[in-house]
């Protein structure tokens, strides 16, 4: 079958550039496979993805950065014994399809082949207690298509059966595979008591308002009854931030929000105060909880802005995992600092009936075949993109 991801040749030649301080595009690192369709074992099910989306992970998969997609895999088994065939000398990326079971493995109950359905990426083993009261807590979590072999972006992926929910009527096949991953990490993040639960009347600052994840914090936070200040880099992203009910919009380019920190990754005092100044001025003095994943650029600030006794809830960290941020602005106005990571399967699911029932929507940035991703890839890595990025993969033979 086709695939797109890397085999341990190309993994390993950028590997070796990124040691030489190689400053590598993304579409380098990821090409076209041709390799077996996976078998099953117990308690899989094999899917024909109709389409899939692009989330940041592949950037990450792709430019073997912080470590290699081998690395990762390898991780994953070493805590997942029963998972060794996921060792092979090629890795599959992606984390969001959609698409039609076409072969249910031993076990598996309450799904049959021709279900359409929806696939979120949390792979975890639900034997283990401790997974039955928030999974995220269970050693044996891994994100599927990051650090596990045969993703979505394939002609056939496999995954758990305890990764499948049923596709909403209501959704195009694209729209249905464009939001789980980064709609559930939003809405652990925002709504969930694992995450910053959000009330209604606080003022809740999403940084990258026109993301991947940002599309849905604006949406998840609005319909939480909150205010949304929302940070972007161009007026096009503003304009959408707006659109998706954002109450005020800064552009980081242009209002003073893009020199937090200097060349060492040091906070930058002033522009900190004048930023906070800036958002009073507009009427956004107070900010209850800073939604976050830039990291190194941004998270100190995220910390300093916060009002005394708010949460800044963060998964993730785009611009550099190291940061240098001021404690003193946590600790001594009792800020909680939240981390978190994708989403249980209920939290999932919960996500994927609020985009069903219309409370959310997704946003398609655009439709494309298999031949636009090195680009598509390059343009998210460049922050050029917005919301999701689809690929068809086949019609469905409802569609044939
Ligand atoms: P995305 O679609 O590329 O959006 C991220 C946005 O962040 C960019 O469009 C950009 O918006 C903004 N940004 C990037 N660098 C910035 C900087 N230096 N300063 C300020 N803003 C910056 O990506 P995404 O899907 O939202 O994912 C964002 C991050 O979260 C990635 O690192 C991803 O791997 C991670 N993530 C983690 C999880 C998890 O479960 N832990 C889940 C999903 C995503 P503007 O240019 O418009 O400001």
């Amino acid at each position: 079958m086709w695939a797109y991801g890397t085999s341990k040749a190309l993994s390993e030649t950028i590997a070796r550039q990124n040691r030489q301080g190689a400053d590598l595009s993304p579409s380098e690192g990821v090409e076209r496979l041709e390799v077996p369709i996976p078998s099953l074992r117990a308690g899989e099910v094999l899917v024909k993805p109709v389409a899939s989306a692009l989330n940041y992970n592949s950037i990450w998969s792709s430019r073997g950065y912080p470590v290699t997609p081998f690395q990762l895999v390898h991780g994953h088994v070493s805590r997942n014994k029963r998972d060794d065939d996921h060792l092979a000398d090629y890795c599959i990326f992606g984390s969001d399809a959609a698409g039609v079971i076409c072969e249910v493995g031993p076990g598996v109950e309450g799904w049959q082949v021709g279900d359409e359905v929806i696939l979120h990426c949390n792979v975890v083993d639900d034997n283990d207690p401790i997974a039955k009261i928030d999974s995220l807590k269970s050693e044996t979590q891994s994100i599927w298509g990051y650090e596990t072999n045969f993703g979505a972006f394939a002609e056939y992926c496999k995954v758990k059966s305890n990764q499948l929910i049923r596709r909403p009527a209501s959704l195009s096949w694209e729209e249905a595979a464009s939001f789980s991953l980064t709609l559930s990490t939003a809405f652990r993040m925002l709504i969930s008591s694992n995450g910053a639960q959000l009330h209604a009347g606080e003022t809740v600052l999403v940084w990258g308002g026109a993301g991947g994840l940002g599309v849905f914090a604006i949406q998840l936070a609005k319909a939480a009854g909150c205010k949304v200040v929302a940070i972007v880099s161009s007026e096009s992203k503003r304009a959408l931030c707006e659109q998706l009910g954002a109450d005020f919009v800064v552009n980081r380019t242009t209002d003073g929000f893009n020199r937090l920190v200097d060349e060492q990754g040091k906070p930058n005092y002033i522009a900190w105060k004048k930023a906070k100044t800036f958002l009073a001025r507009n009427g956004f003095a107070t900010v209850d909880v800073v939604f976050e994943h830039v990291g190194r650029s941004t998270l100190g600030f995220s910390i300093y802005v916060c009002k005394r006794g708010g949460r800044i809830v963060t998964c993730a960290a785009s611009s550099g995992f190291m940061c240098d941020i001021d404690l003193r602005y946590l600790w001594m106005q009792v800020k909680s600092l939240i981390g978190s990571h994708f989403a249980s399967y209920e939290e999932a699911k919960e996500a994927a009936e609020w985009i069903g029932s219309g409370k959310v929507r997704p946003v398609v940035h655009s439709v494309n075949d298999f031949s636009q991703l090195g680009a598509r890839m390059d343009e998210m890595s460049r922050n050029e993109t917005f919301g999701k990025i689809v690929f068809r993969h086949a019609p469905a033979m409802s569609e044939e």
